[in-house]
């Protein structure tokens, strides 16, 4: 029996690789997603607060902006496998001189494709000192956590110099947090940020760390919000030879998203290609599928 070969395997159904298949898909051809979570959307499936940024979605939280991603999905008819987690991809010969790609996502056998687009994302840094899955009251990276946490009466400890630090601060705030500092090595964020806080509640410069303690410097709070920023997702993509940025985001072709590598195409966040958000990375999807149509039609996959 001849196995299916799609045309293109597309890793990660956030805002790039849905658009990405959605075009293609609605361009005749057949892409199939794999995606590590139980739904689709991303990380936009983690933010529960309105996307005021996305002019076309006016009023929709990032929770609904993902079940619209779905609903793209499953019009289009694009085949999402969920739950599966891309570990390795290699080459193989597909005869007359073509070349097809095995993407393995931990079931026995490989799927088979044409093209290949790494949408996978990012995810929040974790700090040096971690060194297990989890510690009590130790939050990493924004979204649904946080917002669902109740920080009433708690003294909070927030590392990070970012924006994201200060938005929180203040939003913790606002939520009745008995006292929020912030802990950063360098700031990082916009200056107007500083205006909102009082400098007794910002340390800047180096500081120690004891997660299971939740001690900084010495001091115990209740809980410690990490916000250090957020790395590419390449797991499992390592040993590929992608060339990669000082950051770890992959380097693509601006005008086609094809990275150093034929036929594996990279798009979204995990490329850094544009500011980072729902819209650039669906515009991302949109070029790689235009990028992919073109090599599909001339015949040469
Ligand atoms: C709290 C929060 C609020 C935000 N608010 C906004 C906002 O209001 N407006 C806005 O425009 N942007 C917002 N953003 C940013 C926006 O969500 C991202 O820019 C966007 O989701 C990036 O899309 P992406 O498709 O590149 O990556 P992602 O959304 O990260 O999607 C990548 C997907 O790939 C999957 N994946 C990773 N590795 C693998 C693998 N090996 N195998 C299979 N699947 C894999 C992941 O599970 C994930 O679903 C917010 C982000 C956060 C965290």
């Amino acid at each position: 029996m001849q196995q299916a070969v799609y045309d293109a395997i597309v890793i990660g159904a956030g805002p790039a690789g849905a658009s990405c298949a959605v075009w293609l898909a609605h361009m005749g051809f057949s892409p199939l997603i794999i995606e590590s979570n139980g739904r689709a959307g991303g990380l936009s499936a983690s933010n529960p607060f309105e996307d005021t940024w996305n002019v076309t979605a006016p009023g929709l939280t990032g929770e609904e902006v993902a079940a619209r991603i779905k609903l793209s999905l499953d019009s289009a008819r694009v085949p999402v496998l969920l739950n599966s987690h891309v570990t390795r991809i290699e080459r193989e010969q597909a005869g007359q001189g073509h070349e097809h790609f095995k993407v393995y996502f931990g079931a026995d056998l490989p799927l088979h494709a044409r093209y290949v687009v790494i949408a996978s994302g990012v995810e929040p840094r974790k700090p040096p000192e971690w060194e297990r899955d989890h510690y009590d009251d130790v939050l990493v990276g924004p979204g649904k956590h946080v917002a669902n946490y109740e920080f009433a009466l708690k003294d909070v400890a927030i590392l990070g110099g970012g924006d994201n630090a200060f938005e929180n601060a203040l939003f913790l705030k606002e939520r009745g947090a008995k006292s929020v500092h912030i802990y950063a090595r360098t700031l990082r964020c916009q200056r107007h940020w500083m205006k909102f806080l009082n400098e007794s509640d910002i340390t800047i410069g180096a500081y120690t760390f004891d997660p299971a303690a939740r001690q900084i410097n010495g001091r115990t709070y209740d809980v410690v919000l990490v916000l250090y920023g957020f790395r590419a997702r390449l797991q499992g993509m390592q040993d590929l030879g992608l060339d990669c940025d000082e950051l770890g985001y992959v380097r693509t072709d601006f005008k086609t998203t094809q990275t150093n590598l034929p036929g594996i195409y990279a798009i979204g966040e995990v490329t850094h290609r544009q500011h980072p958000c729902v819209v650039t990375s669906m515009a991302d999807g949109v070029v790689a599928a235009k990028a992919i149509q073109k090599q599909l039609e001339q015949g040469d996959a």
